[in-house]
C-alpha cells in the first residue's frame, strides 16, 4: 500500500501539486499516493484529522487555510513560526508537525535555477500578505544588503518588518514603505509577492526601480504578468514563480520522504 499524502485547500482543483508529487515519486521510486482534497471553511480541521486517522502521512495546505494549519500544528519549525503560516503538515509519532517551505522554495529557485547570488543584493519585496511573510525569513537568511518591503497599505509593510525584527537576527536592515517612497531608489532584485497580477494589475512602481543587471521575479506562475512585461520593456531579466512552486513542493517531499527529487525536469515538464 502506498503512503498517502494530499493537498488541501479551497479551491484546489487547479492545483499542480498532485502532478508534481507524482513526478517526484516516479523519479525517486518512493511508494506515494498524493491527491487533492477540497475542504470547506467549516470542516478544514476535521478533514485534516480524518485524513490523518485514516493513515495519511502528510499534507500540503494551500489558500485559505495556511494560518489555520499553523494553529493546528502541535510542533512548528522556525520557518513556520516566522511565516505565521504552515503549508506542510507531517504526521509523525502521534504529533502534527507544521513547516513552511514557500520561502526556501523561492530562494532555491533564485539561487539554483536562476543562478543568482542573494548575499549583498539590494532587494525589494512587494506586498505584505501571506506570501511575503512566508519568504521574508529565508530571504534574510541569505543576507541581502537591504530588504525593503513596499506595500499599497503601508501600515501592513511596517507591521511585517516589526514582526521580523523581533524574530530574525538579520532583520535590522529591513524597512517598510509605500510605493511612492521608492522614487529614486534602485534594486538588484525586485520580487512581486502581491496578488495584483491575478487582476491584471501591478503595483505602482517608479520606472527606474531596476539597477543594471537586476532580476524581476513574479511569484505568480504565469510567464506574462503586467509586472514581468514592465520589467522586460526595460530590458530586465524576468522570471515567474513556477520554479518556486516546484521547489517548495520538493522541500515538502524531502521533509516527508527524506529524499530530494530532481526539480529541473519537473519544471521543464510544467512549462510544456
Ligand atoms: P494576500 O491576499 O495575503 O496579499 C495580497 C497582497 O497583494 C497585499 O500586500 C496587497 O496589498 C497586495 N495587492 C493586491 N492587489 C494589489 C494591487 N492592485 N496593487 C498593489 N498591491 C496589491 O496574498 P498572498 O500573499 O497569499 O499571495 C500573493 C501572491 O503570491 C499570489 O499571486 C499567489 O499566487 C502568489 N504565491 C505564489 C507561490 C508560488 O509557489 N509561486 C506561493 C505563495 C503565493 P494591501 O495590503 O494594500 O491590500
Amino acid at each position: 500500500m502506498p503512503d498517502k499524502y494530499a493537498v488541501i485547500g479551497n479551491p484546489v482543483a487547479h492545483s499542480k501539486s498532485p502532478l508534481i508529487h507524482a513526478e517526484f515519486a516516479r523519479q525517486t521510486g518512493e511508494d506515494v499516493k498524493y491527491v487533492a482534497m477540497l475542504a470547506t471553511h467549516s470542516d478544514f480541521e476535521a478533514a485534516v484529522e480524518r485524513f490523518r486517522s485514516e493513515g495519511g502521512r502528510g499534507m500540503n495546505v494551500t489558500l485559505p487555510f495556511k494560518h489555520r494549519a499553523h494553529a493546528l500544528a502541535q510542533k512548528r519549525s522556525r520557518r513556520a513560526e516566522q511565516a505565521l503560516a504552515v503549508n506542510t503538515l507531517a504526521f509523525e509519532s502521534g504529533a502534527i508537525h507544521g513547516d513552511n517551505t514557500d520561502g526556501v522554495g523561492l530562494v532555491r529557485d533564485l539561487t539554483v535555477n536562476l543562478g543568482r547570488v542573494l548575499r549583498g543584493q539590494r532587494t525589494l519585496l512587494m506586498g505584505a500578505g501571506g506570501a511575503s511573510y512566508g519568504v521574508c525569513g529565508p530571504l534574510l537568511d541569505e543576507h541581502p544588503a537591504e530588504l525593503v518591503v513596499a506595500n499599497r497599505t503601508k501600515s501592513k509593510a511596517l507591521a511585517l518588518c516589526e514582526h521580523f525584527r523581533s524574530l530574525h537576527p538579520a532583520a535590522r536592515g529591513v524597512s517598510g514603505c509605500s510605493y511612492e517612497e521608492l522614487a529614486g531608489r534602485r534594486f538588484d532584485l525586485v520580487i512581486n509577492a502581491t496578488s495584483a497580477s491575478l487582476g491584471g494589475e501591478m503595483p505602482e512602481l517608479p520606472p527606474a526601480v531596476f539597477a543594471p543587471g537586476a532580476l524581476a521575479y513574479d511569484m505568480l506562475y504565469s510567464r506574462s504578468t503586467p509586472f514581468l512585461e514592465f520589467a522586460r520593456a526595460q530590458g530586465v531579466q524576468a522570471a515567474d514563480g513556477l520554479g518556486m512552486l516546484v521547489e517548495q513542493a520538493a522541500e515538502s517531499f524531502r521533509i516527508w520522504r527524506g529524499v530530494g527529487p530532481d526539480t529541473a525536469p519537473v519544471i521543464a515538464m510544467l512549462r510544456l
